[in-house]
């Protein structure tokens, strides 16, 4: 196995891995530890090349940091990739990948994340302690976002109460479906689409949903969009389409590029930032790995907190007049350099 480093500035260890034996080839990214040691989820995908890979995990392992630091968790941004399609995924491969997590000696855990599922997991956490994850932390996900969404129908409509309010949710996947149920025992009026039509079959019988194609989703007449599919999907196509008051959901980067937080706020459109109304899964895989004992109530107190995080950056955006994801990302940031100052740390936040 061949390990080398990555100068990247901004990124306090970027280390690559080739393996010839298994055919591993990843990536793992340490943005920050300000907080604490790296957390972040371990991607496999089929990369178009090497630099697509690489430019993912800095983008990804920098939101961890700051997701991490508002999520009020003692713990630094990380990210994995693994650049490979799901039939190159063998036992071997997982088991190197294990050894390449074990060489930075505990500074950064790793879980699932698109493309490694639970029993990958379990595989890993043969060969290295480092891992997180015995459960799908998907449900968690939703929990937060669930409590998120309630706090900004109280914020744009004086109410948290979702009984008959509309709400359109893009990918029925791990986390929009567990959503989706969650809001359907609020008797939320649901609009739904999915690429794949197993979901959508299943949410018709069991929750009563409107489906519609997935170009349709995002011109829907509904009060809340929720975006649990893909990133970027908030652009200056989409954007003039939406029909809702509220844009609030689990997908990562949903705002192509930062100006288009510009451009719903000019819609009047209030976007939840993602990294703050996604970390309930985050929450509890380091309440995972921090304590001996889950103790679910305290996960979910936590992950209640989410709605007091957003409504502190909703109403700190508003005094600024300016989109909520950029006061999130500032006020992320002063959180770490404050710690870094605090430890008399270099930061480069
Ligand atoms: P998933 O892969 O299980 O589900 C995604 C779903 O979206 C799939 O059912 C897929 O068919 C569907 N989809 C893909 N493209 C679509 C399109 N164009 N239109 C409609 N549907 C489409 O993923 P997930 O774990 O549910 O995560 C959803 C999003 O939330 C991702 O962006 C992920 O990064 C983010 N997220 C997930 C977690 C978690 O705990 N799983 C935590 C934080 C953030």
């Amino acid at each position: 196995m061949e390990i080398r480093k990555l100068a990247i500035p901004g990124y306090e260890e970027v280390r690559q891995c080739f393996d010839k034996e298994t055919g591993l080839h990843s990536i793992i990214a340490i943005h920050n530890t300000i907080l604490g040691n790296a957390l972040g989820g371990t991607r496999l995908w089929p990369f178009e090349n090497e630099s697509e890979a690489l430019n993912d995990v800095l983008r990804l392992s920098e939101g961890m940091t700051r997701k991490a630091a508002m999520a009020n968790l003692d713990a630094g941004g990380g990210k994995a990739v693994i650049i490979a399609n799901q039939g190159q995924k063998t036992k071997g491969l997982l088991e190197a990948y294990a050894e390449f997590v074990n060489s930075f000696e505990g500074l950064f855990s790793t879980g699932e994340d698109v493309g490694i599922s639970t029993e990958d997991v379990k595989i890993v956490r043969k060969k290295t302690p480092h891992v997180f994850g015995l459960h799908d932390p998907s449900p968690f996900t939703a929990s937060g976002v669930f409590h998120g969404i309630k706090r900004c129908a109280k914020h744009v409509y004086g109410s948290d109460n979702l009984e008959g309010r509309v709400i359109a949710i893009q990918g029925l996947g791990h986390v929009g479906s567990n959503l989706a149920s969650l809001l359907w025992m609020e008797k939320v009026d649901l609009i739904v689409t999915d690429i794949d039509k197993d979901p959508m079959e299943k949410a018709i019988d069991e929750l009563n949903v409107t489906v519609v194609a997935p170009s349709k989703i995002f011109s829907v007449e509904c009060d809340i969009f929720v975006p649990c599919a893909l990133g970027s999907i908030l652009n200056s196509e989409t954007i003039p389409q939406l029909k809702c008051k509220i844009v609030a959901g689990a997908a990562n980067n949903q705002l192509a590029e930062e100006k288009h937080g510009y451009e719903l706020l000019e819609r009047g459109i209030l976007h939840a930032p993602d990294y703050i109304i996604n970390a309930g899964g985050l929450i509890y895989v380091y309440m995972e790995k921090r304590e001996d004992t889950i103790r679910w109530w305290n996960v979910q107190q936590k992950i209640r907190e989410i709605a007091d995080t957003l409504e502190e950056v909703i109403t700190v955006s508003e005094k600024f007049g300016e989109p909520p994801q950029v006061t999130a990302n500032r006020l992320a940031d002063r959180k770490i350099r404050r710690a870094a100052d605090a430890q008399d740390r270099s930061c480069w936040i």
